[in-house]
This record gives C-alpha cells, structure tokens and sequence, in this order.
C-alpha cells in the first residue's frame, strides 16, 4: 500500500482507470465490461444507420414511387384526353358523342381512381412515425406532393363538369335544338387548357419527384459515410485503449510472476541474492504474492544467515540463546523456553533463558526431574493447547494462556523441548500458526548444529572423566586450572585443595580382588563427592588418590572438609559379596593461594602434608606448614 501511495496525481490517475489495484477478478470484470461498452457503442451506431436508410427507403417506397407513376398515369390519360376531346367534335350522331365523351370520361375515372388509392392511407408502425418525426425529412417535399395531389383533384372534378357540359351542347346541336356554338367552344377551349395544365403540373411534379429522389440518395450517403467514420473511429479508438488496458494488466501480472520464476529457478540451482526483492507494482493480489514472496526471501535470508552463525558458535549455551533471540526478534514470539533433556536421558534443565528458580518455568517440576512427565519428549510429536485444551497436565494452565511445545528430535530421540506461551486473548489462531510455522522453522535449521554441539561436548566429556568413576581427570584439571586461578583471584577468593589418598589401599585388591578395590574406589569417590559442594571439584588425581578442589572457601575452612570426608569414609562399610569391607583415608590440606602464588605448588604442598598424614599414622587429616616443605626431602 505504501508504495502506491508514493506516485503523484497523475500517475494514481492512471493507475485507477488502468486497475491496476484492483483484484485480479474485478480487473478483468472492468475490462469485460469495457469491451462490452465499445461493441454496444459500434452497435449503436450501425443500428442508427440501418434504421435511418431502412425508414428512409420505406418513405421512397411508399411515398415518392407511388406518386411518380400516378404522374406518369395522368400526363398520360391527359394526353389522351386531349385526343378523345378532338375526335368528340367530329362526332355526328348522338350515340358517338355518348361514346365518345364516355371514353374521355374513363380516363377521368382512371386518374380518380388511382388518386383515390393514393389517399387511401396505409397503416405506418408508430416506430416509423416517431423516427420519421425525429430524424431528417427536408429530403421530401411532402406539402408538395400532396398540393399537387390536391390540384390534381380539383382539376379532375373540373373537366368532369366541363364534360358534361360539352356532351349536352354537343347533343344539342346535333338534335337540330338550336346549339350555342361559341359556348360549345369556350367550354372545350376551357377543357384543352385545364387538360394542358394537368400535363404541366405533372412534368413538374415529376422533376420534383427526381430531385427528391437525388436528395434521398445523397441523405442516405452521409448517412452510411458517418456511420463508416463513426465505425472506423471508434475501432480505431477501442482497439488502441484495449491494447493499452492488456498492456498493462499483463505487465502488471506477468513481470512479478517471470521474477518469481526466475527466482525459484536461481534458488533450486543455488544461485540466489537472496536482499534482492522483487519490485512492487500494484496492489493486488499479485502486489500481494510479491510481498508474500519476499517475505519468504527474507525468512530464507534469516535462516540461512542464522545457520551459518550457529554453526560457527563455540558452545551450546551460544545456540540456544542464538534461538531465543531468532523466536523473539524474527519471528515475534515473546514468551518462550528452551529446555534440553539431561546427558542421562532422564531428567530436563531450562536452558534458555535460564529459570533461576522452579516458579519461573510453566511447567511443573516434575518434568524437571524425570524428562517421560513431559509429553512433548515422550512422545516426540509437537504437543499444542491450541489444538485441544488442557493437552499437557504438566503445563501450569491458567485461563488466558496456549502453550505450543515442539520438540528437538536430536538422533532420533528428543533431546529437548521449546516451549512457547502465548496470551489467548491478544493474538488471533492464525497469528500463532503461522509464528510456530516460522519458529518450527528455526529450530529445524537448528538441529543439526544442535547434534553437533552435543556430540562435541560428550566427546569433549569423555576425555576429560574418568569412565569408571566419573569424576574429572587430571586433563581436566590441567585444562581449566587456568580459569579456576583467575575467577579465585578476581573474586579474591581461597581454592582448598585436598589431596587424599586411602590407606592401605593394596591390601583390597591383594586379599578380596582387583574388583573389589574397583569397588571401594567407586564408593569412596561418591562420599567424596557428597561431602562437599556441588561447585567444588574432585578429579581422580591417580590410582587411589583424589584431589578435591574446594572453591571460594574461608580461611581455615578446608581442614575442616578434610575431616568430614575422613570421618564419612571411615564410617562406610562397603559390601562385596559376603564380605564387608572398611577402609580410611589420609589427607593432606593446602591453601591457594593463601600457602603459595603457584596453583601447581599448592598442590604439591597438599601431597606434601598427605605425606606427612601417611607418615603420621594414616587416617587423619595434616594442613601443610612450610616447615614441611624441604626442597631435598621431596
Ligand atoms: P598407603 O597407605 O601407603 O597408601 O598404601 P597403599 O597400599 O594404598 O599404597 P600403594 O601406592 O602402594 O598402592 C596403591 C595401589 O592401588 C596399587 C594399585 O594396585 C592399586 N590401584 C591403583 N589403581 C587401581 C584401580 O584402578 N583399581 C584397583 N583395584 N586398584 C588400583
Ligand atoms: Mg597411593
Ligand atoms: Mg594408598
């Protein structure tokens, strides 16, 4: 929208009579009916001109054809009116005077009779009359015709009476009663010259009846010669505007689909700019697969990008905080947790963002402790409240809250969870679809370096424990020491370090086997283990001997471990077979850096009180003294 929004008037002019925004059904809807428009347009046009000759020739025929030949018929009985009239003066007995003036008198009745089927008005469709009204008559000259009609009538009734008269002088004289003759002749001169005027009047009405007919014709060729120039321009101009309109309607849909085309092409053969977006031209529904398309140039761009930086972060921590921020930033999902099933395949932690406490997490505890409660991982199929409400017992339900977990299926089984949470009443079902489409996206690109990562670091695990009693090694000790020193030194803290060693260990192997001692080595370990802080360190310094690094402790406090882990080994009775086994242990106590700046040299002394601990009689606990420390003696 915003970028049609950016053209000027006459462009966004264009663009509306052009439909470009419009839907694609609505824009050849448009263009249908523009079509349609010019086609009733020419239509018009050539019904006008086929009406207008049509009513035209009807008028031709009807009127001005008829009337010519009545002309043609009167000239005609006139003239031999004027022959009939000559032979009636020879006449000498009275029946050839009846004879002969009933002859002239049939051409009268002739030219009656024809007039009278002139009149006789035939019946004209009101169609007719109303276009005969409406359009150009001035072709006709229809007061003419009818004055002449007219005249032609009164002239008719005229001779007929003169006629008479003539028959009855004529009779007369030739009964011998006494004739007028100069009557006789007035009257016949007065009929040779109404007769004369009858023929004049009809050679001219018959001139005009051939003008009339020139002036039809011309009507009717302007007529058809504006019809053929409407018709040529308004083709002319249809055809030029629906050339523009299909121009533009398949550029409008052509030029974003070759795009795309040549896009998927590119990205199925690999080569791909994926910034570079395909150009917005309108605003409909191909305006809106172009968005939509780049959309998912942008989503491919992200995921692509993402990969590449997870794949080269060098923890795990690094990756799922990578996540989070991908679910939060890319694809708009506020609330969410990363959990990862623990390297025993038992229990979960939280991983991202890290829940200080059980409150925090959504879910129960429960899950926490045994990794089957969560039946995202039990079942390893995506488990969602959106779906059917109250899925997950283990989800902390509250009335405004959906939870969707997906989780990590990592070699074949899960190996962790993500769980999103999102608020029922402010985002739509469409919405959360199409995020957990995009978020599903994300961590499918993820599990792969997902895989890596931990494999790396079960590697990296192995080499630095010690497989049968799992504590660190002393590669361990040498990798880390380093950090150990400088986090001690920044926070100005103590390290104790705790050097032990079981006494008479030999004699174990010697008299109850090789396994029992493996035996006594493993439950020493763990009492070691138990008697001190999950944050201290105890590494399996040598064959039966371990170091137990104390972290951030008092001054003085390290003795006092020392004799709890005595004490607690001294009590244990380890069971091998029927046999019960006790055994002690000696320690030997130094202070980093409170005893030395050297961290290797503190522990040296540590082996050095131990020494002194064996030397004293076993089963105690010696805190170094620089006394102790001889550079010959040891
Ligand atoms: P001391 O009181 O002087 O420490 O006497 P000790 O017998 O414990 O001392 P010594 O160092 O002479 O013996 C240690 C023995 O521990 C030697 C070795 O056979 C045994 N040992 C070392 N590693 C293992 C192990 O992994 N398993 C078993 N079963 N024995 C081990
Ligand atoms: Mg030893
Ligand atoms: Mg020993």
């Amino acid at each position: 929208m915003s970028e049609v929004r950016k053209y000027g008037l006459v462009k966004r002019f264009i663009r509306f009579i052009t439909f470009v925004d419009l839907p694609i059904r609505r824009k050849f809807s448009f263009f249908a009916v523009g079509v349609l428009f010019w086609f009733i347009v020419l239509s018009c046009v050539s019904f006008y001109v086929l009406v207008d000759v049509n009513i035209k020739t009807a008028q031709v025929l009807d009127s001005l054809l008829p009337y010519e030949r009545f002309a043609q018929v009167t000239l005609r009985k006139s003239n031999e009116m004027t022959y009939l009239l000559s032979d009636l003066n020879g006449a000498v007995t009275e029946q050839a005077v009846v004879f002969k003036s009933g002859r002239i008198k049939s051409q009268l009745e002739t030219i009656k009779q024809n007039l009278e089927q002139l009149n006789s008005t035939s019946i004209i469709s009101p169609v007719r009359l109303i276009w005969q009204k409406i359009s150009d008559n001035s072709w006709l000259d229809a007061q003419g015709n009818s004055a002449y009609l007219d005249q032609v009538k009164n002239t008719i009734s005229d001779l007929s009476r003169l006629l008479q008269d003539i028959e009855l002088l004529r009779n007369a004289e030739l009964n011998g009663e006494g004739g007028n003759e100069s009557k006789l002749k007035e009257l016949v001169g007065r009929f040779v010259a109404l007769e004369n005027q009858l023929a004049e009047s009809s050679v001219t009405f018959l001139e005009s009846i051939s003008t009339q007919t020139n002036r039809y014709s011309t009507t009717i060729t302007t007529t058809i010669s504006f019809a053929f120039w409407t018709i040529i321009t308004v083709l002319i101009f249809a055809c030029g505007l629906l050339a523009v309109f299909t121009f533009w309607i398949s550029n409008a849909i052509v030029c974003p689909v070759m795009s795309m085309i040549t896009k998927i092409h590119s990205l199925a053969t690999g080569h791909v700019d994926l910034t570079d977006k395909i150009v917005i031209r309108s605003d409909d529904e191909i305006g809106e697969m172009s968005r939509e398309f780049n959309d998912l140039m942008d989503t491919v761009h992200g995921m692509t990008i993402f990969k590449s930086v997870i794949e080269e972060d060098s923890t795990l921590e690094d990756v799922y905080s990578r996540m989070g921020e991908a679910f939060a930033t890319n694809v708009g999902i506020e609330q969410y947790q990363i959990y990862e099933v623990t390297a025993d395949s038992r229990g979960m932690q939280a991983v991202y963002p890290v829940a200080l406490s059980e409150k925090d997490l959504e879910c129960h505890a429960d899950i926490l402790a045994c990794c089957e409660q969560c039946r995202a991982v039990k079942t390893g199929h995506l488990v969602s409240s959106l779906a059917y409400d109250g899925v997950c017992k283990q989800f902390k339900e509250t009335p405004d809250k959906l939870h969707v977990c997906i989780p990590m299926i990592i070699g074949g089984h899960a190996g962790g969870v993500v769980q999103f949470v999102f608020d029922r009443n402010t985002l739509s079902r469409t919405v959360i679809e199409q995020q957990i489409a995009r978020a599903e996206a994300y961590i499918k690109q993820s599990l792969s370096v997902l895989e890596a990562k931990r494999l790396m670091n079960t590697l990296r695990e192995s080499s630095l424990r010690d497989p049968m009693t799992g504590l660190f090694n002393r590669r361990f000790l040498q990798e880390q020491a380093s950090y150990l020193i400088a986090g001690t030194l920044r926070r100005k803290k103590s390290i104790g370090l705790l050097m032990c060693d079981i006494d008479f260990f030999k004699q174990v192997n010697d008299q109850y086997g090789h396994d029992a001692g493996d035996q006594v080595l493993k439950e020493t370990s763990t009492i070691i283990c138990d008697s001190v802080r999950e944050s201290d360190v105890v590494v399996r310094f040598g064959g039966e001997e371990f170091l137990v690094i104390l972290n951030d402790i008092e001054d003085g406090m390290a003795i006092q471990i020392a004799e709890k882990i005595r004490t607690n080994i001294e009590a244990k009775v380890v069971r091998v077979g029927a046999h019960k086994i006790r055994k002690t242990i000696s320690l030997g106590v130094s202070e980093f850096p409170g005893d030395s700046d050297g961290f290797w040299q503190a522990i040296k002394y540590a082996d050095v009180a131990l020494y002194q601990a064996k030397t004293n009689g076993r089963n105690r606990s010696v805190r170094f003294d620089e006394e102790m420390w001889t550079e010959e003696e040891f």
